[in-house]
């Protein structure tokens, strides 16, 4: 954009906030951005109907503008020119439909890839009425784990239910094949990261808190 002279520096910041916090970008692990389907879509939408999609009509009106600043053009003749091209883009709207890439499973609208404390996830843009969020499966909306069924049993630790779940086991020494394991854990994650093994008896062993904390 920099080298296209388009944009400010300041105004850098914000663009790249709004296409990411938006998904039209995908952030990868290197830190690189790269265009998502949704992203395409939308590209593809205002190309060829609106002039501002094209690098020389958005060049050519920050030189406008920079033309008023320095009094060798009138701001009103620049802006009603930009009008009147965005209005003849807007009117060209109706011959598009656009359907979500992804669609919220309850209500339709688009869910949009967010950035949470404990990573990406999806939520609907029909939020604050449609509360649906999904789990980040690379770069893609996940499925909702199935809640854990109640246990009735309490954490020592904070007084929530402890939820019994399956886990992986690293495997210790080369060769080794990782083997599923079954365990206790908080359902107060992430505030409480008490977790215990299961006892012969199905149960949490709980005097091995310290033991499993420590490993
Ligand atoms: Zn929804
Ligand atoms: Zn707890």
């Amino acid at each position: 954009m920099e080298r296209l002279g388009i944009g400010r520096p300041s105004t850098y910041a914000s663009i790249l906030e709004n296409i990411t916090s938006r998904s039209y970008v995908i952030e990868g692990k290197k830190g690189f951005l790269s265009p998502a389907p949704i992203g395409e879509k939308i590209r593809d939408a205002l190309v060829s109907r609106f002039d501002f999609a094209e690098l020389a009509y958005t060049k050519g009106l920050e030189d406008q503008l920079d033309e008023i600043a320095e009094g060798r053009a009138v701001y009103e003749d620049v802006v009603r020119g930009a009008w009147n091209a965005l209005d003849g883009g807007l009117s060209k709207l109706d011959t598009l439909t656009i359907t979500p890439a992804h669609p919220c499973p309850e209500c339709g609208k688009a869910l949009t890839r967010r950035k949470g404390q404990h990573g990406f996830f999806w939520s609907c843009t029909g939020w604050p009425d449609c509360k649906v969020t999904l789990p980040d499966e690379k770069g893609q909306p996940g499925k909702k784990k199935a809640p854990a069924p109640p246990t009735g049993i309490m954490c020592p630790s904070c007084g929530k239910e402890l939820a019994r779940r399956q886990g992986t086991s690293k495997p210790k020494m080369k060769g080794m094949k990782p083997r599923p394991y079954d365990f206790y854990s908080c359902t107060g994650f992430p505030k409480c990261e008490a977790k215990f093994q299961t006892g012969a008896d199905g149960k949490p062993v709980f005097e091995n808190q310290t033991k499993q904390a420590a490993e």
